[in-house]
């Protein structure tokens, strides 16, 4: 009992302590959001819209980001421009960045989002898929935060990576996908450090998300795995948030913060929930 009452005390400590949200601050704020044609990608666009802000938003599907970049002008968004890319493609991630200075000439928020389709399944040791994923989740994120790092620097702007309890717990039937999530925690967490030491303007916040229920994610665990799946347009707020207070770290829903805390205190006990949270018939 003493145990989860000092751990929920931590956890509103550190709530309390966030500065408040001014949503007017993002009025003419010029945002990237990758992976906005579905999901909580889309959701942040919509979000964005609302609070009034200048939106550039890329995937692959150009026909797609047009209907969410139309939607996002009639929910007031100042500007709306879409361009579409594939993050495994190695000039693609500089020149999604490129078009978003050009169109804006500077830029507040970089929320790198985007993730290729990967099976939820035993690994079979598909190395040629992993290798992909890996540039499409984690080296495109690399590749966009150098490009746009002067500008935010110029903007004492925002770099908001979205990551998962994934990359900080292995659960099974995910190996490439966390292991891109681990990846990311990996980079960004020492790029952190380091803009700090360097007294840099940028802020990096790194949201680590649980189960959300967006299309992609609830077809990959049904009947497989029976969690409850938060909403993707909050989830997408509260990355918004994140970033816009320049906080470090988001942790959504609230309980990903106590899993991560605690789960290296019982490890067997750990290891033996996680594994019969899972339907495996061999
Ligand atoms: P979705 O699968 O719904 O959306 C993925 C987005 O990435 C789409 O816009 C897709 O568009 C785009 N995309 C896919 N492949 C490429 C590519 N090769 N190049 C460029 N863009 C690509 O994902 P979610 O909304 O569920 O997840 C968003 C973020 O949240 C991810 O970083 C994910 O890891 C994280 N997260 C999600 C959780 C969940 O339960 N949903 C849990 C934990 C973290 P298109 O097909 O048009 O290219």
């Amino acid at each position: 009992k003493v145990l989860l009452v000092s751990v929920v005390v931590a956890y509103l400590a550190v709530r309390w302590t966030v500065p408040r949200f001014d949503a007017e601050s993002l009025r003419g704020a010029r945002v990237l959001v990758t992976g906005a044609s579905t999901g909580i990608g889309e959701q942040m666009a919509y979000h964005y819209a609302r609070f009034g802000a200048q939106i550039v938003i890329t995937a692959r599907r150009e026909k797609v980001l047009q209907q969410v970049a139309e939607k996002c002008l009639s929910l007031g968004a100042q500007k709306a421009f879409y361009i579409s890319a594939d993050m495994a493609n190695e000039s693609d991630p500089d020149k999604v960045v490129d078009f978003a200075l050009e169109k804006f000439g500077g830029l507040d928020y970089l929320i790198l989002n985007h993730i290729g389709p990967s099976p939820f399944s035993m690994w079979q040791g598909d190395v040629e898929h992993t290798r992909w994923l890996m540039k499409v989740n984690f080296f495109s994120y690399v590749q966009m935060a150098w490009r746009a790092l002067n500008a935010l620097e110029q903007s004492k702007g925002s770099l908001v990576v979205v990551s998962s309890l994934l990359g900080k717990m292995a659960t099974p039937f995910v190996a490439p996908y966390a292991s891109t999530k681990f990846a990311l925690n990996g980079f960004f967490g020492v790029l952190k450090h380091e803009l700090s030491m360097k007294k840099s303007n940028v802020s990096i916040s790194i949201c680590t998300l649980g189960l959300i229920d967006t299309d992609s994610a609830m077809e990959k665990v049904r009947g497989i795995v029976d969690a409850p799946a938060y909403p993707a347009t909050d989830a997408a707020l509260n990355i918004i948030i994140t970033g816009a207070t320049r906080q470090p770290e988001l942790f959504y829903p609230w309980f990903t913060y106590i899993v991560n805390l605690t789960k290296d205190w019982f490890p067997s006990i750990t290891n033996y929930a996680i594994q019969n949270s899972f339907k495996y018939n061999p």
